[in-house]
């Protein structure tokens, strides 16, 4: 299949040879493939760069294009730096300088080279200087490479910059290759997708974004490259929804007894429509005879918890078993409290397995489980461990899904006769995201928080407003109710000045001494912080001070007043994690921000968001604006595929675009049998499915 070329090794490209093949490899080009996906960061425009005459310092990042009239190393106090100097128009001069990287820098650029420079211009001397731009060599003899009007800046890294590898070395060898064999490429996407949305041509397009004609050309070649990409990566999320659609599930019909006298005798309140249509949605998978694998997604406080155990009823009412999963003891435990008081006028008894359940409690449970007789279990990962047999597992619940691995969550939904599955997150994922992440799986959402809530007011404040907070907190606990103050930090750290939990627990003490207050951190023992956290759910104490621990789950609705100290130090879904603490009950709700006087500028963005919104989706959609979308989980978080050309944020349309297409193409072909496919078949398996099926396994 002429396709293979693809997968050649670079090493044999004209102008590449064995040494450079290697410092390629080191970035990840092996093939031909990698080469041509090997997308310009950058392009410059020549009709976009600016005069060195028209430069104003300050301004907006600018392009110039100059020859190098001078070069010198120069000695400093500590460290030496390199400049040069580079003139456009007769006697029109600028500097550029860098401090890094002086070695590598001094050695590619020579006296009479053509550089085309950008960066932001700042006063310098009596002149103007750019510090550490980027730069490019054009060729001096003008070539026709690079007099196009348009051309291709490539990513560099401190390898290939040694191997003397440019961005021109990049347009010479790709140049070269499409010259060659350029015509040996292929349309990789079927023809009826290509046609029905307008994209351009898959060899103009690879040619393109290389060596693009004009600006309009450049962006018919993105948009087109972008949407490949997306395409395919939603091919596998499709590919595998089939794959799931495919394993058989136990039926459970609904409204069997037990679920009925709930509804109509236990539950002391009415569901919220979107808590009724997520339910609707899981007794529908329930009950279709495959295995259900079904994301509920809803903001802290939104009333999961009710969902999962009405999902339990549906299985105990079949006559299955139920694992019910959480992260921590602390949020086991209280499921555990909660569930039992849902669960205690059915006559169902409720049994807790977690790491500090002592062996006399663990002989009736795992006997329990392994004959049938204990119907659900809450617990945390003790419940996956291999002693642990049950004897008809018929739904699994995982609280906070992506606080557990990709593994842990594999097992309890493989355990048995493949149960189902429903896991639970409070993190709210843009919806860009929640595509791209489980698009294989079924997702339901409950955005509207139950009635009778109190919206909670946010601000933040500086040290010299403490007194008045203190005077606001004393005026909370007169009332009955409850307080949490919330550090970042566990113990001191000299250097960054922190207050840290421990000496803040002794001074909120004398602050308020007549108030009980008490301290929970994560290097306390487990048996003390249940301790505590017990003491602070029964109103025994009133203010709780604590380091992130009590971020997840933990639910006190007498508590209405939360300070957070620090809160510049935060990140944004954190800070929105741990202000779901209060606002559960019927009274109103205060959280506030003690923030530095000095703040970068995306902490002042982050708290302003705070201050500016309550909805856990807008918030996440904000942080992820913030932080990328590669760093949105961090890197727990693993399972988030990168793209090379295409963006999650900006290109959300033809993400949504490529999603439509990738599901109705496997629905029409599920096999991908189909003549008219074969060649993207064959493409797709080459480059797509082996690399991603090992990135994107999810839930
Ligand atoms: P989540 O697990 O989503 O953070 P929970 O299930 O713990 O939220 O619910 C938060 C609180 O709201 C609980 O005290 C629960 O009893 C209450 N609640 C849940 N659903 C409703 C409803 N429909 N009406 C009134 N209160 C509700
Ligand atoms: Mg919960």
């Amino acid at each position: 299949m002429s396709l293979d070329f693809l997968q050649d090794s670079v090493q044999y490209l004209k102008g590449v040879g064995p040494q450079r093949s290697s410092a390629l490899a080191q970035s990840g080009i092996h093939t031909i493939h990698d080469l041509l996906s090997y997308y310009p960061r950058r392009y410059l425009d020549r009709t976009s760069v600016s005069r060195i005459r028209d430069l104003t310092a300050g301004s907006d990042p600018v392009t110039v294009i100059g020859t190098v009239v001078s070069t010198a190393i120069i000695p400093g106090k500590r460290n030496k730096r390199f400049e040069i100097t580079i003139e456009d128009d007769p006697g029109r001069r600028m500097k550029c300088v860098w401090f890094q990287g002086v070695a590598w820098v001094s050695r590619s650029l020579e006296l009479g080279h053509k550089l085309a420079v950008h960066g932001k211009p700042a006063k310098y001397g009596g002149g103007l200087s750019f510090s550490h731009p980027e730069f490019d060599r054009l060729d001096e003899d003008g070539s026709k490479l690079d007099t196009g009007r348009i051309i291709a800046l490539y990513p560099g890294s401190a390898l290939l910059e040694q191997s003397g590898f440019t961005s021109r070395s990049f347009r010479k060898i790709i140049y070269a290759l499409i010259k060659e064999r350029g015509e040996e490429l292929r349309e990789t996407l079927p023809a009826s997708v290509v046609e029905s949305l307008g994209l351009m041509d898959g060899r103009v397009a690879r040619r393109a974004i290389h060596f693009p004609k004009s600006q309009e050309e450049l962006d018919g070649a993105r948009d087109r490259l972008k949407f490949e990409e997306l395409f395919f990566f939603q091919m596998m999320l499709a590919i595998k929804r089939v794959g799931h659609t495919k394993i058989p599930g136990v039926v459970m019909p609904s409204n069997g007894t037990l679920e009925q006298h709930f509804l109509e005798h236990v539950l002391p309140f009415r569901l919220t429509n979107d808590q009724q249509k997520s339910l609707s949605e899981i007794r529908a998978d329930m009950a279709r005879g495959v295995q259900m694998n079904r994301l509920l997604q809803g903001d802290v406080g939104s009333g999961k918890t009710v969902v999962a155990a009405l999902s339990a009823l549906v299985a105990i009412d079949a006559g299955y078993q139920v694992a019910f999963m959480a992260p921590t003891e602390i949020l086991a435990e209280q499921h555990f409290r909660s569930l039992s008081v849902l669960f205690k006028p059915l006559g169902i008894e409720l049994n807790l397995l977690t790491g500090s359940t002592t062996a006399a409690q663990r002989k009736p449970i795992l006997s329990g489980l392994k004959t049938g007789s204990v119907k659900i279990v809450v617990g945390t990962h003790a419940i996956i461990q291999d002693k642990v047999e049950i004897h008809r597992l018929g739904l699994s619940v995982i609280d906070e899904q992506h606080r557990f691995g990709v593994l842990q969550r594999a097992v309890l939904s493989e355990k048995g006769d493949r149960p189902h599955v429903l896991l639970m997150t409070a993190t709210p994922i843009p919806r860009s995201l929640a595509l791209t992440l489980y698009g294989d799986i079924d997702v339901s959402v409950i955005r509207e928080l139950p009635p009778g809530r109190q919206p909670i007011k946010t601000k933040m404040v500086r040290e010299k407003e403490r007194e008045g907070i203190y005077k606001r907190m004393r005026e909370v606990v007169a009332s009955g109710q409850q307080c949490y103050i919330v550090f970042p930090l566990v113990e001191e750290s000299e250097k960054l000045d922190l207050r840290d939990a421990i000496s803040g627990h002794e001074q909120i003490k004398s602050t308020f001494p007549n108030v009980r207050v008490e301290l929970v951190h994560g290097r306390m023992k487990s048996v003390e912080k249940e301790a505590v956290m017990a003491r602070f759910v029964s109103g025994e104490s009133a203010i709780l001070v604590s380091t992130t621990v009590i971020e997840v789950g933990v639910d006190v609705p007498n508590a209405t007043f939360m300070l957070i100290e620090h809160a510049e130090r935060f990140g944004l879904s954190q800070l929105h994690q741990l202000r779901g603490r209060i606002g559960r009950g019927k009274h109103a709700s205060t959280c506030i921000l003690m923030a530095e006087y000095r703040q970068s500028e995306e902490s002042r963005r982050r708290l302003n968001a705070m201050e500016s919104t309550t909805d856990g989706f807008k918030i996440s959609e904000f942080d992820m604006e913030l932080r990328g979308a590669g760093d949105f989980f961090g890197t727990r978080q693993s399972g988030l595929p990168t793209f090379r050309i295409a963006n999650l944020i900006t290109d959300f349309h033809i993400l949504d675009q490529a999603r439509g297409a990738a599901f109705k193409l496997t629905e029409q072909d599920p096999n991908l049998t189909k003549p008219e496919h074969s060649e993207m078949k064959h493409y797709f398996q080459l480059f797509f499915e082996r690399k991603g099926l090992r990135l994107s396994r999810i839930g």
